[in-house]
């Protein structure tokens, strides 16, 4: 079955409803099908063949899902690029996928064109203006080449690479099929927000990230997808388009996204009352930022866990669960929830073997929502899915009642003096500081400790908390060699195009005159001390 049926049923029930929403565009579900449709037709014609690669890279807007679907109903498989990639990035990423297409906007084309010499050759490149050397996208929408259906596809079939961030490494191309995008789509709508026909949703992150897999369950249920129309995050225009569509659901966010939000959120100058749902997720929120989210917007938030690797989600944490867990003043709101209907998790040493609850290790995961393995990498492949569990490179614990905690990435653990420090344990500590708006721990180099605990600290403006209140704070709840040694204090901290805080690029200032950039190797299956 191919996944372009989602829109095929979608347009077949609901034609005349309006599909997307992207400023004063309306696309109904029957022009969002016979779009698609239309440009499968020309990617065809343009050469390509089923299991072909279409690359795509433009800011949020409608062209995205028509080119996703298109390239669905042409059995081909799309490559969505970040936008905020350097063009060198781009090529990296079309030369790895193999895509014989890129589909770009045409803010891109001059950084392309001077950087050409590192791109790859490509049967055809569109941009949506008619460049040298480009085809322009109208000629995508040319109606005598338009497929009449989608094509015939197995399951098992490829249909899109997801990149990964690369923060660990090059990008890599997690291949999703169209058996995984439909499981996807129909565990998200079982286990954590059941979209309804017709309800509202609005697309305020990347859609070539998390926003664009939850847009697929949105149009399988026949929603209609509002697309924030600014190139920037700015909550004032978000809080806007809630009010003015009368948004019910934000299909993603990315918790540094909710922390600006509760900067700008005036009660009296926004009516949000016609927000039920907001997922969150693909980093670790803070339990103060969450509680204060949760108090000043209501109990409408979803977590989600997952990565490219296995797409939404591992374990998740549902609104009712979040009410609950608040109310009771349940440290489980700073889980990740609990695991999904249809994969199992494990938690394992070192060895691969099982860890007993309550024990540290990293999170393994199993089922259909896998990915098949890393495009053109083999040995990545064979490094991360083992004896067919996904190995998931985050350090976690479940705890008496199942629910599973994210500690770390296994490559953001400190080890210092031979323990293993788990920055967001004391990041959270120092949250409940008053005048801290936002932590970072990281291991700094140290001759004697190998690494010494070092917190990277933005504070209100006005507040005047220094150093020595940090650790002094820390001191109360946390054991010695937990405590930062240490404390800077910066403006901002570097943020990556999907909003998740660049971790790395912090603690490469502090390293970047050492030879080795981590002093010792995390050890698994230790009580956990949370
Ligand atoms: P990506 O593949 O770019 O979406 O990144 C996935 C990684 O983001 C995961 O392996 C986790 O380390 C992190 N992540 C995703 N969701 C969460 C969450 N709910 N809480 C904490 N970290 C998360």
């Amino acid at each position: 079955m191919n996944t372009f049926s989602f829109l095929e049923k979608a347009a077949l029930y609901r034609g005349d409803q309006t599909a997307i929403i992207y400023g004063n565009e309306r696309t109904s579900y029957a022009e969002f099908r016979e779009h698609s449709l239309t440009i499968a037709g020309n990617l065809l014609q343009l050469g390509l063949s089923a299991g072909d690669r279409v690359a795509f890279c433009m800011a949020n807007n409608p062209r995205i899902l028509e080119v996703i679907y298109a390239c669905f109903a042409a059995g081909l498989v799309v490559v969505p690029i970040n936008a905020r990639l350097h063009p060198k990035e781009m090529a990296y990423i079309l030369d790895n996928s193999g895509a014989k297409v890129f589909i770009h906007g045409s803010e891109y084309h001059k950084g392309i064109v001077e950087n050409i010499a590192v791109f790859p050759n490509l049967t055809a490149r569109v941009c949506f203006t008619k460049e040298e050397g480009t085809i322009a996208f109208d000629e995508l929408l040319d109606s005598t080449n338009s497929l009449n259906c989608a094509v015939e596809i197995e399951g098992d079939e490829p249909c899109w690479l997801f990149y990964t961030s690369g923060t660990t490494g090059k990008p890599k191309g997690a291949i999703w099929s169209h058996r995984i995008i439909r499981v996807v789509c129909m565990n998200y709508l079982a286990d954590l927000h059941n979209i309804q026909p017709g309800e509202m949703v609005l697309h305020a992150a990347p859609l070539s990230h998390g926003s664009g897999i939850a847009a697929l369950p949105a149009i399988a249920r026949g929603a209609t997808n509002a697309i924030y129309d600014q190139t920037s995050f700015d909550p004032k225009s978000l809080f806007e388009t809630v009010e003015r569509l009368s948004v019910s659901h934000i299909a993603f966010l990315a918790p540094t996204q909710i922390i600006k939000m509760l900067e700008d959120y005036r009660a009296d100058k926004f009516d949000l009352s016609s927000l039920k749902a907001i997922c969150y997720g693909g980093a670790p929120i803070h339990v103060e930022h969450l509680k204060k989210a949760m108090k000043t917007f209501g109990p409408i938030f979803i977590q989600l866990y997952g990565q490219g690797e296995s797409p939404i989600t591992i374990s998740g944490m549902t609104s009712e669960q979040h009410k609950t867990l608040l109310a009771a003043n349940d440290p489980r709101i700073g889980s990740t929830g609990t695991i999904r209907t249809d994969v199992e998790v494990r938690i394992v040493n070192d060895n691969d073997e099982n860890l007993p609850q309550g024990e540290i290790g990293e999170i393994t995961v199993r089922g259909d929502v896998i990915m098949q393995g890393y495009w053109n990498m083999a040995e990545a492949t064979a490094n991360t899915i083992r004896q067919g569990w996904l190995h998931t490179g985050d350090i976690g614990m479940f705890d008496d009642k199942g629910y599973l905690y994210l500690l770390d990435r296994s490559k953001d653990v400190v080890i210092t003096g031979g323990n293993n420090v788990y920055p967001r344990e004391v990041e959270e500590v120092i949250m409940q500081l008053p005048g801290v708006v936002d932590a970072v721990v990281l291991g700094i180099p140290d001759d004697y400790w190998g690494e010494a605990v070092h917190a990277v600290i933005i504070k209100e403006p006005r507040s005047d908390i220094t150093a020595k209140d940090v650790i002094d704070h820390c001191s109360n709840s946390l054991a010695g060699y937990k405590k930062p040694k240490g404390v800077d204090f910066v403006t901002e901290f570097p943020i990556s195009g999907y909003g998740k805080i660049l971790r790395r690029e912090i603690r490469a200032e502090y390293w970047k005159n050492h030879e080795k950039t981590i002093g010792g190797s995390v050890k698994l299956g230790t009580e956990a001390q949370l």
